[in-house]
C-alpha cells in the first residue's frame, strides 16, 4: 500500500487527512515535542518520532519510509530547515519535483525562473548604494519574512541592517537581497499542475498577514516613527480572498507559462502544487515577488475545498486530498514516477 508522508508542520494536517479520504496510508515525521499535538488526530497512521526534523535524513528513517511506499509531501518546513543538497539527497520519491526547490531557495536562481516564465518582477537592486526609492531587503530562503525590513536610502539600510545584526536576527555574513518595493493588494495564486493529465488548475488565492508591517498601519504616522524597532514581515497566518473575475484569464495564463519555463529549465518542470505570489496595483497591474515550488500553508484555509475548485470539482477538494488524488491515480496507472523526483 501507498504512504503518503511528510513533516509534522506547516500543512501536513491538510495534507495527511487529504490522503486519508483518498484511502491511502499515512506517516508523520514528529519532532517530539509535537507529539501531544499530531496524537490527536485519528487519521494519522503512524508517527516517525525525531528529535529535530533533519534527523529524518538519516538511514534508518530512509529506509522505514521506503518499506512502507512512502511519498514524501515536500513543503516549507523542509526548505526552511533543509540544505538544497540534504533535500535532493533524500531517497524517498518525493512528490512534484525535488529539483526545483533550488529555484525557490536561491534568489538569483528564483529571478532566473521568474523572468523565464515571463512573470513581472519588481526591479532588483544589485549594490546598497543605487537605493533611490522603496526597497525590500530580503533573506535568503524561506525564511517566512522574518528578518525582512524596508529602506529608503543606503543609509536607511545600513543602519536597519546594523540593527537586525545586533538583535541577532540576521548575521553579518549573510547576502541580502533587495529589491524594489511593490504597493498594492497582496494575492497569493495557489495552483495545480497535473503531469498526468497535462492541465493547470487554480485552486485558490490567499492573503498573508505579516506581523509587524500590518499592525503599523493602525498607529498615526507620529508613533510610527517613534518605534525603534524594525519592523519585520513574519507571517502570523493567512486568510482568503477572491479575484474580480476579469483577472482570472491573466491568472492561468501566469501559471502556464510558469509550468512551461519550468519544464525548459528544470527537468521534468513544475509538478504538483505551486504558488506565484505578489501584489495588484491600482491598475489591477501584477508584479510577482515570489514563487514557492510546492504547496504553500495558505492553501490551508480552504481544507473543505475553496471556491475555484468547486468549480472543477463536484466534491470538497482541499490541496491536500489533490495531492491524495493524484498520488492514487499515478499507483493505479503505473505513472508514480511521473510525479516524484
Ligand atoms: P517573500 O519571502 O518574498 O514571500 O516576502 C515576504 C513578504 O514580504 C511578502 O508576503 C510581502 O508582504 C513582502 N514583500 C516581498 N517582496 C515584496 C515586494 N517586492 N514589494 C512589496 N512587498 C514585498
Amino acid at each position: 500500500m501507498t504512504t503518503i508522508a511528510t513533516l509534522g508542520s506547516h500543512c501536513s494536517l491538510q495534507v495527511l487527512k487529504g490522503a486519508k479520504d483518498e484511502g491511502l496510508k499515512t506517516m508523520l515525521v514528529c519532532e517530539k515535542k509535537r507529539e501531544g499535538l499530531y496524537r490527536r488526530f485519528p487519521f494519522i497512521d503512524e508517527l516517525i518520532i525525531v528529535d529535530s526534523f533533519r534527523d529524518f535524513l538519516d538511514e534508518k528513517h530512509q529506509s522505514t519510509l521506503l518499506q512502507n511506499n512512502a511519498v514524501l509531501i515536500p513543503h516549507g518546513t523542509l526548505i526552511a530547515q533543509m540544505s538544497s543538497e540534504e533535500i535532493e539527497s533524500i531517497k524517498v520519491p518525493v512528490f512534484g519535483n525535488k529539483w526545483i526547490l533550488r529555484w525557490e531557495s536561491d534568489r538569483e536562481m528564483k529571478e532566473k525562473l521568474m523572468r523565464e516564465a515571463s512573470l513581472p518582477v519588481p526591479t532588483p537592486i544589485a549594490d546598497p548604494k543605487d537605493i533611490d526609492k522603496l526597497v525590500i531587503v530580503k533573506r535568503q530562503g524561506a525564511a517566512g519574512g522574518k528578518g525582512y525590513f524596508m529602506a529608503a536610502s543606503e543609509q536607511d539600510y545600513i543602519k536597519k541592517r546594523e540593527q537586525l545584526i545586533q538583535e541577532g536576527i540576521i548575521s553579518k555574513e549573510e547576502t541580502l537581497y533587495i529589491q524594489e518595493y511593490a504597493a498594492g493588494v497582496l494575492a497569493y495564486l495557489q495552483y495545480f499542475y497535473s503531469p498526468l493529465s497535462g492541465e493547470l488548475e487554480f485552486f485558490g488565492v490567499d492573503q498573508r498577514h505579516e506581523s509587524d508591517i500590518e499592525g503599523l498601519g493602525r498607529i498615526p504616522s507620529e508613533q510610527q516613527l517613534k518605534t525603534t524597532k524594525v519592523p519585520s514581515f513574519n507571517v502570523i497566518g493567512n486568510s482568503p480572498l477572491v479575484l474580480r473575475e476579469s483577472l482570472l484569464d491573466e491568472v492561468y495564463n501566469m501559471g502556464e507559462n510558469f509550468v512551461e519555463a519550468a519544464k525548459r529549465v528544470v527537468a521534468p518542470g513544475m509538478n504538483g502544487p505551486f504558488c506565484i505570489e505578489g501584489v495588484y496595483d491600482e491598475n489591477a497591474k501584477f508584479t510577482s515577488f515570489e514563487f514557492s515550488a510546492r504547496i504553500v500553508a495558505g492553501t490551508n484555509i480552504y481544507m473543505d475545498g475553496s471556491p475555484y475548485y468547486s468549480l472543477l470539482f463536484n466534491e470538497q477538494m482541499s490541496m491536500g486530498k489533490r495531492i491524495g488524488r493524484e498520488v492514487k491515480t499515478a499507483v493505479e496507472t503505473n505513472q508514480i514516477e511521473k510525479i516524484t523526483t
